[in-house]
């Protein structure tokens, strides 16, 4: 007798379609410009608290709440420890964020385009999502700011992605304080923008600011996010998470990254470099390239198709990202990669052109 799927699973799960992250090749020789991670390899004290955890054993749970983590960003931001919660990647946070602030029928707000996993997010709590399109430059419409009866809870990466812009830290409190609930600032790539807004969390309750290891760390295989939230919204969300959501060794190499002030700062600079040359480069063939914030830039083109030279450099084993928004439009989201791969990359895109 056969089981129908749809007898069981919740119809709001049968009516999803997932969030699909970008190709991870099996291959070591592919240039991986698509989903951005950082080129570089991460700081060596963080392999060596990754060592050192280990051999003290594995038998035990970890901390549930990560306390020497909590300890580590407290003092990075001169916070309160209790204000800080530990996940498994920001997207952990994200999910105990929306499970949280969004029930069922309620509504989250956020931009378009941007992070595509916020709406699956909202889709499996059986809630709306309110799409509130970008200006085309980038800025924000009133409409983004305006109180609706349903809404729960609003994120907004900063800077954006696929578009690496930035939304000033002026108008973040501006937005917060018209908001009837909580913000979600998503800073996955703060670390490589000229500001951030953890401060603005202790003058204003509703601003809740999201980090990840992923990017400007290096390690996005380790799995390791934080958030920033007065302590009475991370009280009610401790009760939310897996009760061991970060493991041993991903808080034992998160504290040492994020006590290597060194690493980041190097780190940053080399980037920033590779990104502003990439930029100009990207301008000189043509492409409108907004200026990035962020490890990656976001390059269109108009009256050209962007699919094929997409296929033109998987083909040349170079993978970006290829994007085709609905009512917004297509581009190729390019992230910083080191000096050798983006010059190859965009010698690919010069030769195709
Ligand atoms: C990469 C990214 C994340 C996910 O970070 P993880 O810590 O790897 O889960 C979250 N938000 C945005 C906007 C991102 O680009």
């Amino acid at each position: 007798m056969t089981v129908h799927v749809e007898k069981f699973v919740r119809p709001e799960i049968m009516a999803m379609n997932g969030y699909v992250p970008g190709e991870q090749p099996k291959t070591e020789k592919t240039i991986k410009l698509n989903t951005n991670e950082n080129p570089y390899r991460a700081s060596e004290k963080v392999y060596t608290a990754i060592r050192h955890a280990a051999e003290l054993g594995l038998s035990r749970y970890p901390d549930p709440i990560g306390t020497t983590v909590r300890v580590a960003v407290a003092e990075k931001f001169n916070i309160d420890p209790n204000s800080v919660l530990c996940g498994n990647g920001s997207d952990d946070l994200l999910t105990i964020l929306t499970r949280t602030f969004v029930g069922c029928g309620e509504s989250l707000r956020l931009p378009y385009p941007t992070y595509i996993l916020y709406q699956n997010l909202a889709e499996i709590q059986g809630a709306n999502n309110e799409l509130v399109p970008f200006n085309t430059d980038w800025t924000l419409p009133k409409t983004f700011f305006t109180a609706t009866p349903k809404l729960r809870l609003v994120f907004l990466p900063n800077p954006n992605s696929p578009s690496g812009t930035i939304i000033p830290k002026s108008q973040i409190l501006e937005i917060a304080e018209h908001l009837p609930c909580p913000l979600v600032v998503d800073e996955a790539y703060a670390d490589f923008a000229e500001e951030h807004c953890i401060d603005l969390v202790e003058k204003c309750d509703k601003i809740i600011v999201c980090r990840t290891l992923s990017k400007s760390y290096a390690l996005a295989g380790l799995r390791f996010g934080y958030l920033v939230a007065a302590p009475k919204w991370v009280a009610q969300m401790l009760k939310v998470k897996d009760s061991y959501n970060c493991d041993t060794l991903a808080l034992a190499a998160a504290a040492a990254a994020l006590n290597d002030n060194n690493w980041l700062a190097e780190n940053r600079t080399k980037i920033l470099a590779t990104r502003t040359r990439l930029t100009e480069q990207m301008r000189q063939l043509g492409f409108d390239v907004p200026t990035s914030h962020a490890n990656f830039t976001w390059n269109t083109k108009k009256n050209v198709a962007l699919k094929p030279i997409y296929e033109s450099l998987k083909n040349h084993g170079i993978l970006v990202r290829y994007m085709d928004y609905p009512c917004w439009g297509e581009g190729l989201r390019i992230s910083v990669g080191t000096d050798e791969q983006i010059n190859q990359c965009l010698n690919s895109i010069e030769k195709f052109l």
